[in-house]
């Protein structure tokens, strides 16, 4: 069984709006068995909501309106889902009579366009909304000789989710043929999406039943693996197999087979081998020490370090010797080491991460240019250093500098 989400409003086709609902029932589905196959925005137009309604109907079995059920002029829904299904809207009377109870109970009085909101497609099933006074409405139809499900969701983000949990889960389970899907979510570090995808997809190819999708951003790839069974340890058995053989080729460049993000594996490794970790930041400026303690429990492994941008800071704090600065740069393999050296033996930790790089777009040169960054872990009796050189702006060479730190960190710990 297949579904198409149409969310509907004006605002959600400005720069100032996002569709979030269809994120959550898209989760919400896809537990149920449901694949979503569309998903359409359209703006507060009868005429146009109509036409998009038909096309949802030709392609597939479930169509999901979100939004425009409310009492003003700009509340097209139920209108535009009459005109598309062709049949007729009929008051109906008891929601009319709810509706001035509620408004009476608050003392306030009810102006006629709030009638509207009890509309009903005639033939429908009426949907409580138990956080709002906009009812919902399910659909059980023909459309083109096929049967169809129509369901008209209130666009307010806890309205929608209360009655989808409270009215249609149940209804929709009821009607699902049995499915379920099994999911898992390898993350890999510091290679590039080509690359794994050239060394993955003769594998997955071969896996027509597993969906694999690859999501790339910034040194760090996610590749999210879903199947649909009738029976959850078959979807299960294919999906692990799949990462099996996923994470054997791509092999340490994975660092989580459960979706975490790199900094919680690193904590993890440290917690486990009750080791601590020390950084001495020139070019990231605390950006490491922001992705390890935006992590809860972090303090157990993570000691904390220093940001040192200026010379002068990189010796006082960080016990780099100046003639180092003065012969190597503070832009160099040496200053990178020292940097992890030093701010491991001040702090007494496990692990000391020292880096530092131009991460431009200025201060770049032809020996020393932007993107230049060098990476050092310290474990008091080995320190290993990495020169990298990477593309993109201030942003991505920072992030990537963190990740190259953090993944240095995990594969000494491995
Ligand atoms: P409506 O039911 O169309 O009057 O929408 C009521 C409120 O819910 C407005 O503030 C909308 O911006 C918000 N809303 C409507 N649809 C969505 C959606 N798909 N995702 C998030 N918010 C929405
Ligand atoms: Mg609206």
């Amino acid at each position: 069984m297949n579904c198409e989400i149409i969310a509907v409003g004006t605002e959600l086709l400005t720069p100032h709006r996002q569709d979030t609902n269809s994120l959550f029932l898209t989760s919400r589905l896809n537990e149920l068995g449901i694949d979503v196959l569309f998903k359409t925005i359209v703006g507060d137009r009868r005429a146009q909501l109509a036409g998009e309604v038909r096309v949802a109907l030709s392609r597939t079995d479930v169509v999901i309106t979100i939004g425009g059920l409310g009492p003003t002029e700009d509340d097209v829904t139920r209108a535009a889902v009459a005109d598309a299904l062709g049949i007729r809207l009929r008051r109906n009377p008891e929601i009319v009579g709810a509706l001035y109870a509620r408004f009476a109970a608050r003392r306030a009085l009810m102006t006629e366009n709030n009638a509207r909101q009890a509309d009903v497609l005639d033939g429908s099933v009426i949907l409580e909304n138990s956080c709002g006074t906009a009812p919902g409405q399910w659909l059980d139809t023909v459309y083109g000789e096929h049967r169809k499900l129509v369901i008209l969701l209130p666009g307010p983000p806890q309205e929608a989710k209360a009655m989808f949990d409270l009215e249609c889960m149940e209804r929709l389970r009821a009607v699902a043929p049995k499915r379920s899907i099994a999911t898992r979510t390898l993350k890999a570090a510091m290679i590039g999406e080509s690359q794994a995808d050239a060394r993955i997809a003769p594998i997955y190819g071969r896996y027509h039943d597993v969906e694999t999708t690859i999501l790339a951003h910034t040194g760090d790839l996610t590749i999210h693996l879903a199947c649909g069974k009738s029976a959850m340890e078959m979807a299960r058995q294919r999906v692990d197999e799949l990462a099996g053989k996923i994470e054997e080729e791509l092999d340490e460049y994975i660092y989580s087979s459960q979706g975490e993000s790199l900094e919680q594996i690193v904590l993890d490794y440290l917690g486990m081998r009750g080791a601590t970790l020390a950084v001495a930041e020139s070019c990231t400026g605390g950006l490491i020490s922001e992705r390890l303690t935006s992590i809860s429990g972090s303090s157990r492994s993570f000691l904390g370090g220093a940001v040192v941008y200026s010379n002068a800071l990189k010796t006082s704090l960080a016990g780099v010797p100046q003639t180092v600065l003065q012969e190597h740069g503070a832009v160099s393999r040496e200053t990178a080491t020292a940097l992890a050296e030093g701010i491991r033996s001040k702090t007494a930790a496990t692990y000391g991460i020292g880096v530092t790089g131009i991460a431009g777009p200025g201060g770049g040169s032809d020996e020393k240019p932007v993107g230049l960054v060098y990476v050092a872990v310290s474990n008091g009796k080995h320190t290993s250093v990495v020169e990298q050189r990477f593309a993109g702006g201030r942003e991505a060479i920072r992030f990537r500098a963190s990740q190259q730190a953090l993944d240095m960190v995990r594969r000494q710990l491995m």
